[in-house]
């Protein structure tokens, strides 16, 4: 077995603390990785904190994990010890159903296997993340991770990255499409950067009036502070496609009528409670409102592919594991630019 240092949360009530673990021994068909870093997600925070129901404790989180092989098994193809290598938000998946064949593996029909506070698909092994000094997985659920790319940089593509670049692709933005990103956190940064990128033009809605600049930075052509409800009057008509990032409840209303005629609010955000939705402000306009979750592998490659062709990796604060409550506090209160990633060389010592 492999002994392996984590942090953990025993309780939605406890802070994070050293944890220790064996991971599987390697199989034939799976990689061992030597986890680098790991990026701090607000899913880590929701489910450590059981705010969506149904965690499983002790959980190490973590999902948005960059690392090098150190070993492989007999069958493994993809990779070879010395590779970069990423995990994101899930580890296995039936392979059978529609979804799994067509590589959709996040919608799996029977329920793909969490990175953490999940199972393996045996639905009893429970699975834990990237907080957490080596991880082994299937290679049909690793990533290549380019060596071009600062690896701080990628880690949190595996979640935020793909995230936004998934549902910014199935709804074809490019060229001549205005785009709004809503909350400018870890999804939200990489949202505006991706649509940018994409050719769109983006305007950020945004609570705090202090990120401006960086929004302006990031490639949003426009940023408008969503405080003063009067600004909803001038943005009336104004999208093509909004992506919705908020962890927290928030009114989904004045959003509604920012949209154009046949125009998407993407819900990717997921606060625990639901958020009422009038059919007045869908139903005149032929808008849609819709969710979209994380990607699957295929998709996740690509999209790692893109952003080392296009130089594209996420704003980071690098923080040691043993800061990682504050971390997860400055997080709540919208206080990251953009995104932690915990050096995992500091859980090794
Ligand atoms: P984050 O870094 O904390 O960013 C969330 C942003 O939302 C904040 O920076 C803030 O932006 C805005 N915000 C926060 N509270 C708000 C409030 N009360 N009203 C309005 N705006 C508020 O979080 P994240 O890691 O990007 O994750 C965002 C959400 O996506 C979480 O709920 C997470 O669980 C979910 N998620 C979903 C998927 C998926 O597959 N669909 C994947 C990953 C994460 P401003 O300061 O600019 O307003
Ligand atoms: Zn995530
Ligand atoms: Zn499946």
């Amino acid at each position: 077995m492999n002994n392996t240092k984590a942090y953990a949360a025993n309780s939605p009530t406890d802070p994070l603390g050293p944890f220790s673990f064996q991971r599987r021994e390697v199989g034939p068909h799976d990689v061992q990785i030597d986890i680098l870093y790991c990026g701090v997600c607000h899913s880590d925070i929701h489910q450590a904190r059981d705010e969506w129901g149904g965690s499983i404790y002790p959980m190490v989180p973590g999902h948005e994990i960059v690392g090098r092989v150190i070993k492989t098994g007999n069958h493994v193809t993809k990779f070879k010890a010395g590779d970069l290598a990423g995990v994101g938000c899930f580890v296995d998946s039936c392979r059978e159903c529609p979804e799994c064949k067509a590589g959709l593996e996040q919608y799996c029909d029977k329920g793909m296997s969490p990175t953490y506070n999940g199972y393996e698909q045996d639905k009893k092994t429970p699975t834990y993340g990237g907080y957490s000094t080596q991880i082994v997985v299937d290679e049909g659920y690793v990533l290549s991770v380019s060596p071009k790319l600062s690896l701080e940089g990628v880690a949190p593509l595996l979640c935020a990255g793909i995230t936004t670049y998934s549902p910014l692709r199935h709804w074809k933005v490019g060229p001549g499409n205005k785009v709004a990103v809503l909350g400018l956190g870890g999804l939200g940064h990489m949202a505006v950067k991706l649509a940018s990128s994409f050719g769109a033009e983006v305007t950020m809605l945004s609570t705090s009036a202090s990120k401006e600049a960086d929004a302006k930075g990031l490639g949003a052509e426009r940023f408008v502070l969503t405080k003063d409800p009067e600004v909803f009057n001038k943005l009336a008509k104004s999208f093509d496609v909004i992506i919705d990032t908020v962890s927290a409840q928030h009114d989904l209303e004045p959003y509604f009528s920012t949209l154009k005629t046949d125009g998407v609010l993407v819900m990717v955000g997921l606060p625990p409670n639901p958020l009422p939705v009038s059919a007045f402000s869908l139903v005149p306009k032929r808008r849609s409102f819709v969710g979209s979750m994380i990607g699957g592998i295929p998709e996740t490659q690509e999209m790692l592919d893109y952003c080392a062709e296009h130089n594209i990796v996420s704003d980071v604060e690098v923080i040691p594991i043993q800061q990682i409550n504050e971390a997860w506090e400055r997080t709540i209160k919208g206080q990251v630019k953009y995104r932690f990633v915990i050096d995992i060389a500091s859980l090794k010592e």
